[in-house]
């Protein structure tokens, strides 16, 4: 995050347990279609929302963003979540970031369409929406319906849909993949490949030291 005055930014939050080419692709998508200046990503903290025996460490987690997204001079990524002691809220997220980055940040929080729902039918989603805009990516298998039923009325222009590749990859079946010992190649970027066996995440063997 080493620019001087950025103006629309964008933020990936995810849980990257762990990120995969779905997360980069859509992230790829936003910063040319919004012709933003570069993405953040931002990893949880603590998912409270998510099982947590899945979950690997946090700093894991911060680390394989760092190796996916290290190759696009355009991605950067936050550790204000897994900093953060507790809960994350994204409105604490939003305005902490919008600090680092300066007044000027407009900020986009990129977000699949499920993701979105999960965010503005939970805490105080009106300012939520008024601390960002919205990109909804669509996601394989996904109703939009859904998402236009449940916004709150009057914040319809603060989210904009965003069609993207039809990537059915998600952490769920990496980590499935892993415990199977089936491959990674082609929908994680090799490093995290590498990373996750080196640590032997997600049950797939004693990490090697
Ligand atoms: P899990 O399967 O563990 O829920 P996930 O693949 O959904 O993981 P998350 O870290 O939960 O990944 O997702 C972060 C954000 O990326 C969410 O907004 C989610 O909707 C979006 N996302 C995840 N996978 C894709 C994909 N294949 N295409 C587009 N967006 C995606
Ligand atoms: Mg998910």
């Amino acid at each position: 995050m080493a620019n001087s005055s950025p103006r629309a930014v964008g933020v990936m939050g995810g849980t990257f347990n762990p990120i995969h080419y779905g997360h980069l692709v859509t992230a790829e998508e936003a910063l040319v279609a919004f012709d933003l200046e570069q993405v953040v990503f931002v990893p949880a903290g603590h998912p409270w929302q998510k099982d947590q025996d899945e979950v690997a460490p946090a700093e894991d987690r911060y680390l394989m963003t760092v190796i996916a997204t290290a190759t696009n001079d355009k991605f950067h990524v936050s550790r204000i979540e897994i900093d953060r002691p507790g809960p994350t809220y994204t409105i604490d997220t939003l305005r902490g970031l919008k600090e680092t980055l300066g007044g000027d940040a407009e900020l986009w929080f990129i977000s699949g369409a499920d993701g979105i729902l999960n965010i503005i039918t939970w805490k105080d989603p009106e300012a939520v929406l008024r601390e960002a805009r919205f990109i909804a990516a669509t996601r394989p298998g996904y109703d939009l319906d859904r998402l236009e039923k449940e916004l709150p009325s009057g914040f319809e222009d603060r989210v904009s849909i965003l069609e993207i590749p039809a990537l059915a990859i998600s952490s769920t079946d990496i980590r499935r993949r892993v415990r199977e010992r089936r491959p990674l190649r082609y929908l994680v970027p090799e490093g995290v490949a590498r990373y996750i066996e080196k640590r032997g995440l997600y049950g797939g063997g004693a990490p090697s030291t």
